[in-house]
């Protein structure tokens, strides 16, 4: 096939504005093209050689880099062409009034052939290194030098990055579905296989070269990503409940970044909830799969979530943000470690899963990996009682997530690709908000820590005081904020206080590795102020069953030994901090 066909089917495309008509001149380009060819024309037309989820580099022509080749191709100045670029603002219309002004005139003049735009274009983008710049551009000139006026304009767009034909998946599907079945009404089959591989090229080549009935058989496909299920959201669990008809598992939501697996043997991919791929920037997790995973070819989801490196406690979202990143990889890796929470597995060593209920998927998930602290299927709690999800919830929050997802444990509840599904439903909190000031807290338990922390503390426990009762009742877990020096010191500081048994006058639902008497206190920030079944600070004031907890707290750095335990911050004033809060988010 010629280029020349495609840059007409572009020229046509951009004359209009109707979906039905950018459909059918879409199916007549698709039914010229040779079976073989199909694919790179829908790559090309998408402005792309490669699904953008292959990771490989981009054609990455700059504009200046552009604007040099044209002015090269076609022996015009330099200056004259940038001239053209401040008028035109479009490096299309200034390649294609180069080209018909051109001074040079090629002896050898071939028409291009969508192969050979095809072939120079992927290798423009994989040269590399030193010199790449100008090897570019020279291939580039190639191109030009054999280019209509016409032709121009698009090559110019593609390799700058700019053709934006306006093209979106589903249209591309529409009009193979018409070119080779005779009809839209096919295009189902068409997307689902597009759901499960993400490959519109690879689906149109079996399309062309075996019929629809092939493309109905399209199994997912290790290392071509699945187009991922979402959730739909209610606000209580009651609707949830009732929703799912009783049929459910609720999974803790946590904050991070989705993460969809591909392992084969030693090659590991992962790609983003966005189909980017997203391996490079966590060889942590390529290590986890390949060691964990106990199977030679798996698909599997997950969420990846920054934890505290010595407490192993999750981290804001926010900190998770900067293992995304081109470089310095290595480094952001030590500095912010993350934990990987699995919550599907859509194939097993030639089992596509997708459709089995989400039971045995999830069975299966927990058949193939090894758990360990870092990288294991996420908590989950099957009920169908409403105040006990709101329990588990509320446990999930305190704990640093964002929410639960709830999911259906029916015969149907089958992996819908692409799909946000009711299957599946969030429960998250309906506000955001901020805890304004620090609080003083008593010092009544510790936990041991382990890696860096063997030897010294993880996290303390923490609490208020109830002046009414008399008693210390517990509000967070606190492991962060603390400097070295800190944590070296604190064995020895706290000694003197450590008893045998939890303190008669101290209230905890938690077991802490060590008890102290209420002496010690600290100053302590944390996001905001929570339900929590696990803490006891106002337990049944709010709501029943639980208490109040502070999310994400930091130790400040204050050692209040200014105050006596009875001076800590109190209870009643945490329940006035968790009713302002509530507050300024009405407000
Ligand atoms: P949202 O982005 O608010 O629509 O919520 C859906 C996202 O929650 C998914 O794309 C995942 O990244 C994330 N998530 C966290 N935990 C889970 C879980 N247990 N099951 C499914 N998705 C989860």
């Amino acid at each position: 096939m010629l280029y020349a066909e495609l840059a007409e089917t572009y020229e046509r495309l951009e004359a209009t504005t109707k979906r039905l008509e950018m459909i059918s001149i879409l199916a007549e380009l698709f039914k010229d093209a040779k079976p073989e060819e199909l694919e790179k024309v829908i790559y090309l037309t998408q402005g792309k050689i490669h699904p953008d989820w292959m990771g490989e580099p981009e054609i990455g022509i700059a504009e200046k880099m552009a604007l040099e080749a044209i002015a090269r191709a076609t022996g015009l100045e330099r200056s004259d062409v940038d001239a053209m670029m401040a008028e035109e603002g479009d490096i299309g219309r200034v390649a294609e009034r180069a080209l018909s002004e051109k001074k040079i005139r090629s002896l050898f003049y071939k028409p291009l052939t969508v192969e050979e735009v095809y072939e120079t274009l992927d290798a423009i983008a994989k040269e590399s290194g030193k010199g790449s710049a100008g090897r570019k551009i020279e291939r580039f000139i190639g191109l030009l030098a054999n280019a209509t006026p016409r032709e121009a304009r698009y090559l110019a767009r593609t390799v700058v990055g700019t053709l934006r034909l306006g093209v979106g998946d589903m249209t591309i599907l529409d009009a193979l579905a018409l070119a080779y079945t005779g009809s839209t009404e096919s295009r189902p089959k068409l997307e689902r296989a597009y759901n499960l591989t993400s490959d519109l090229g690879y689906i149109a080549r079996i399309l062309a070269e075996k019929g629809l009935e092939a493309v109905s058989q399209v199994k997912v496909v290790v290392g071509k990503p699945i187009r991922m299920m979402l959730a739909q959201r209610l606000s209580t669990p009651e609707e949830i409940v009732d929703k799912l008809e009783g049929r459910c598992a609720a999974e803790y939501k946590l904050d991070g970044e989705r993460f969809q697996i591909h392992k084969k043997g030693d090659w590991i991919q992962i790609f983003s909830r966005r189909l980017e791929n997203i391996t490079h920037m966590y060889p942590d997790a390529v290590e986890m799969t390949k060691r964990h995973v106990k199977a030679e070819e798996a698909i599997i989801e997950g969420e990846a979530v920054a934890i505290d490196p010595e407490t192993g406690e999750l981290q804001p979202f926010q900190v998770l943000m900067h293992r995304r990143r081109k470089y310095g990889i290595e480094e952001m890796m030590e500095k912010y470690p993350i934990a990987v929470y699995l919550f599907d597995c859509l194939y097993v060593d030639g089992e596509d899963l997708t459709l089995k209920p989400y039971l045995e998927r999830r069975r299966r998930l927990e058949e193939i990996v090894e758990e360990t602290d870092r990288f294991k299927l996420v908590k989950a709690l099957r009920t169908s009682d409403p105040r006990e999800m709101e329990r588990f919830f509320e446990e999930a929050i305190a704990e640093g997530c964002e929410g639960l997802v709830v999911k259906s444990t029916s015969d149907e509840s089958i992996y819908r690709a692409g799909a946000r599904s009711w299957l599946w439903v969030k429960l998250k909190r309906s506000y955001q908000s901020k805890m304004v000031e620090p609080v003083d807290l008593v010092i009544v338990g510790a936990f041991y820590g382990r890696g860096k922390r063997a030897g010294t503390y993880g996290a303390l426990l923490a609490a208020a005081y109830d002046h009414e009762a008399d008693m210390f009742r517990t509000v967070c877990k606190v492991g962060s904020g603390f400097t070295d020096k800190d944590l070296a010191e604190l064995p020895e500081k706290l000694k003197e206080y450590q008893i045998e048994h939890k303190h008669p006058r101290v209230d905890a639902l938690l077991e802490a590795d060590v008890w102290f008497e209420p002496a010690v206190v600290i100053e302590v920030i944390g996001d905001e102020i929570t339900l929590s079944p696990t803490h006891t600070c106002a337990f049944n004031v709010i709501r029943e069953g639980s208490g109040l907890a502070i999310r994400f707290p930091r130790f400040t750095g204050r050692w209040r030994t200014d105050k006596g335990p009875e001076d800590a911050t109190r209870v009643k004033e945490i329940i006035d901090m968790y009713r302002a809060q509530l507050k300024a988010i009405t407000k």
